[in-house]
């Protein structure tokens, strides 16, 4: 196995073994951490990401984006890449090869900030997926903000980063806020 591969088990054990109770908590206090940043009370057009099995659940966080009258779109597979399709109270949902839910629409056009699903990260913003790449192809065409969201049991000490790897611009987790400057806000 190569170093991602291993890392990419080692970091989906960790949050496999984290409780549903344990999930859920986080995920509402990554949701309340990430509702009071300035740069998501400054945006109006935000990509999110619908949770799959162990990720931070983003069901909640998608609720009150919605009350706060944000436009979202939400990543659907297409082809090598991602692209964003709109979602809203009438949109209607298909899964896709993975079995991750896609909404049906439109594509959002302009996007504020990526809301990222991850398996690792760490503290220089490196980011480690489940090993397609999709978020490295999708990112690197998007000026948007990039914004992981992740359990604290997912930060590595030291990532390996190719040149391929788009880096994020910050990390929300249940205990921390991390940045590129090392500021602890965003
Ligand atoms: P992940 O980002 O999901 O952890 P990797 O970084 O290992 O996965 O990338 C998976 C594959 O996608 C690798 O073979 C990588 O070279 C390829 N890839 C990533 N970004 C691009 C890109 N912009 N263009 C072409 N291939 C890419
Ligand atoms: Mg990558």
């Amino acid at each position: 196995m190569t170093e991602k591969e291993l890392l990419r088990k080692e970091y989906l054990n960790k949050t496999a073994s984290l409780t549903v109770a344990e999930k859920k908590e986080a995920s509402l206090i990554i949701a309340d951490k990430l509702l009071n940043c300035d740069i998501i009370k400054n945006s109006k057009n935000i990509n999110v990401y619908l949770s799959f099995k162990n990720e931070v659940d983003t069901s909640f966080l998608i609720k009150k984006l919605t009350d706060c009258k944000k436009n979202l779109s939400a990543p659907v597979l297409n082809g090598e890449t991602l692209k964003a399709v709109c979602l809203n109270e009438n949109t209607g949902f298909t899964f896709n090869r993975y079995n991750i839910k896609e909404p049906q629409g439109k594509v959002q056009q302009d996007i504020d900030v990526v809301i990222v699903p991850l398996v690792a990260f760490d503290g220089s913003l490196t980011r480690l997926g489940r090993g397609k790449g999709y978020y490295d192809r999708f990112l690197k065409e998007t000026n948007a903000f990039k914004l992981g969201i992740a359990f604290s049991s997912q930060q590595a000490e030291r990532l390996p980063c190719s040149k391929l790897d788009v880096k994020l611009d910050a990390v929300i987790t249940e205990k921390d806020i991390f940045t590129a400057n090392g500021k602890n806000y965003i």
